[in-house]
């Protein structure tokens, strides 16, 4: 099987490990899923056995709470979870988790939507393109069959302790919990006090379903955990239909089976969840309530990215402080974040694809999602000059040379380095004239040891233009250089046969005076000064970088007063660019930057 991204990696360089990947094929060669059917729709077992042999041949997920804007990590489980789909002829569902009664909000649920989209994935079944968009709490009302199911089978009970007893008696990781007084009630008076619950009769917190595993399990979860609780609250899909609520670990093993997914990923701190998994659905199979082959659960280690937090917490508190400009401000691990600074989905899902899936604990350098970033758009962003921190320079012999100081002498430059096959180079075009911006630390009266750029008495080329020869500089009463003056040396210009006549150690980047453009730069860097801004109790607020961003006045060159919003670019020497998705127009260029050319962060 291959991927995309198989295609841009030469043969000796490993595939990155996931292990998943080797799950799912050994099921696909054991034929594992092969008979399952597809009731069209999410069901129960009898509503799939009156559909046909899937078309897909695995079914993954993606199910995420509609309380936030998706970022960085969630894209990794984005890219696993559609891309194993999309690499072994599967559907990837997109399940809402709804099952807690918490208003929603229609922009989170949108900006998932957006979000997925733009990462490049869908939800289409891979024959038929039927639509695989989901919502939890439409399988309530199964949820809560398969409640009374287990009741009546002997494997749950409603408890009525106090919260607090509950907690004291479940123990802990040296103490076996205690069982519950309620725990030998009859399935009859165990299914009527639940419909009691249902019915409303209960205040909250009064009691909960729990199921009836084991109070001396080592593992916590299985100690009869939980399983409905009462909350009289209005359900934005169900309204006020419910007043009992499935839990999480109740919810998510059956959302999985009605939609018959085959391979259930999630990050490891489910793991010890797993074991509650498979005792529902086994149970829930065995009575036939439920399709086989149930799902079964993976997990892999979650995302860590340096210098950036993903808790969610964390997230709407740099929001709602007004530290950043909103869930969408480029310095944001956010999707909606990423994508304004600039970041592709290419080059996201390549940083994905690298990271590879594995189980163990780690943190990935952010310096490799700047490093994809990079490789994508090296060969397709079209290059442009531009000075950030601009000083004026004069070409005093500009008349002799070129018969008058209103000629305006036209320079072409490639846009690529490298043409595209079949393709002529694209090129851009500047207009040299007799006064240019030049960035002010190209100039020095006096230079330091080793310095090959403009100084009296030095020739540099203008690049794509002349070679110069600087002169001197004019200077304010503070001492501050207001213009560099400098001579035009004819014959030089490049592209030409006397381009080669005059040696020169340096090339400088310009813009013409006569046709600069005034933009705003915004020059983005990371958010946070430490490469673990919350780790191991650290204050993550007091490691805010201040100069995470930097605003220049800059001049550039006239090929960008055509930029579109979300066009991108390298700007020679400074990195690469992106006209910003909000602010950009016509009338006020406004350009971020992504990254630097090279990995220049601590150095
Ligand atoms: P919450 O604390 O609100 O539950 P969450 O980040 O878990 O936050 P969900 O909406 O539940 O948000 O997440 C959807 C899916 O994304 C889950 O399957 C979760 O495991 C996965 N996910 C979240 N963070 C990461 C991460 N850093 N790396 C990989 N997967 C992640
Ligand atoms: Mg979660």
């Amino acid at each position: 099987m291959s991927s995309p991204a198989d295609k841009d990696r030469t043969p000796d360089t490993p595939r990155p490990s996931n292990f998943l990947r080797q799950i799912i094929e050994s099921d696909l060669d054991r034929g594992t899923h092969a008979a399952r059917l597809w009731g069209g729709t999410p069901g129960d077992a009898r509503h799939h056995s009156q559909g046909s042999v899937d078309a897909a041949r695995i079914r993954t997920r993606f199910p995420p709470e509609p309380n936030g804007y998706l970022h960085v990590g969630h894209a990794k489980s984005i890219c696993v979870n559609f891309g194993l789909a999309r690499d072994y002829a599967g559907t990837c569902h997109l399940r809402f988790d709804d099952t807690n009664p918490e208003k929603e909000d229609q922009e989170f649920v949108d900006g998932i939507i957006d979000a997925v989209h733009w990462l490049g994935f869908d939800w289409k079944d891979p024959e038929g393109g039927r639509e695989n968009l989901y919502w939890a709490s439409n399988y309530f009302d199964f949820m809560y069959r398969a409640a009374e199911y287990l009741i009546e089978r002997g494997l749950a009970y409603v408890d009525e302790q106090s919260p607090e007893e509950m907690r004291a008696n479940r123990g802990d990781f040296s103490r076996p919990g205690v069982n519950s007084p309620f725990r030998e009630r009859s399935a009859a008076e165990n299914l009527a006090r639940f419909r009691e619950m249902k019915e409303g009769r209960l205040p909250d917190g009064a009691a909960v379903l729990r199921a009836k595993i084991d109070m001396a399990s080592p593992n916590i979860n299985l100690r009869d955990p939980a399983i409905y609780r009462i909350k009289h609250a209005e359900h934005h899909n169900t309204g006020n239909q419910w007043c009992i609520y499935p839990m999480y670990t109740y919810a998510h093993p059956i959302e999985d089976a009605l939609e018959h997914i085959t391979h259930s990923i999630c990050t490891l701190e489910f793991e010890d969840q797993r074991p509650f998994y498979d005792w529902l659905l086994d149970h829930l199979r065995e009575g036939g309530l439920i399709a086989a082959p149930q799902p079964r659960q993976y997990e892999f280690a979650r995302l860590n990215l340096t210098y950036v937090v993903t808790s969610k917490r964390k997230l709407k508190h740099l929001v709602d402080s007004g530290t950043v400009s909103g869930w969408d401000d480029p310095r944001m691990p956010t999707i909606v974040g990423l994508r304004r600074r600039g970041f592709t989905p290419e080059s996201i899902r390549d940083f994905c694809e690298r990271i590879g899936v594995t189980k163990d604990y780690a943190w990935i350098d952010y310096a490799l999602l700047e490093a994809c970033l990079r490789e994508d758009l090296e060969a397709r962003a079209h290059r442009a000059m531009v000075v950030l921190d601009p000083l004026k320079l004069e070409l005093t012999n500009w008349a002799e040379v070129f018969g008058s100081d209103a000629h305006l002498e036209a320079c072409e430059l490639p846009a690529l380095p490298h043409a595209r096959e079949g393709e002529a180079v694209p090129t851009r075009h500047l207009k040299l004239g007799r006064e240019v911006w030049i960035e002010r630390e190209d100039f020095a009266e006096e230079p330091p040891k080793g310095y090959k750029r403009l100084f009296p008495g030095n020739r540099v080329r203008l690049k794509g233009g002349y070679v110069i020869e600087c002169t001197g500089c004019e200077k304010d009463e503070a001492g501050h250089v207001t213009r560099v003056l400098a001579t035009v040396v004819g014959g030089t210009k490049s592209g030409t046969p006397g381009a080669d006549s005059v040696k020169v150690k340096a090339a400088i980047t310009w813009v013409g005076a006569a046709d600069a453009v005034a933009a705003e730069v915004r020059l983005y860097d990371r958010l946070f000064t430490d490469p673990q801004p919350d780790s191991g109790g650290k204050d993550y607020l007091a490691l805010l970088n201040p100069d995470s961003l930097k605003v220049a006045r800059a001049w550039v060159e006239p090929s960008l007063a055509a930029a579109q919003a979300g066009d991108k670019f390298q700007f020679e020497r400074f990195g690469y660019f992106v006209a910003d998705c909000a602010d950009h127009s016509g009338e006020r260029l406004v350009f971020n930057r992504i990254t630097g050319l090279k990995d220049s962060w601590g150095k």
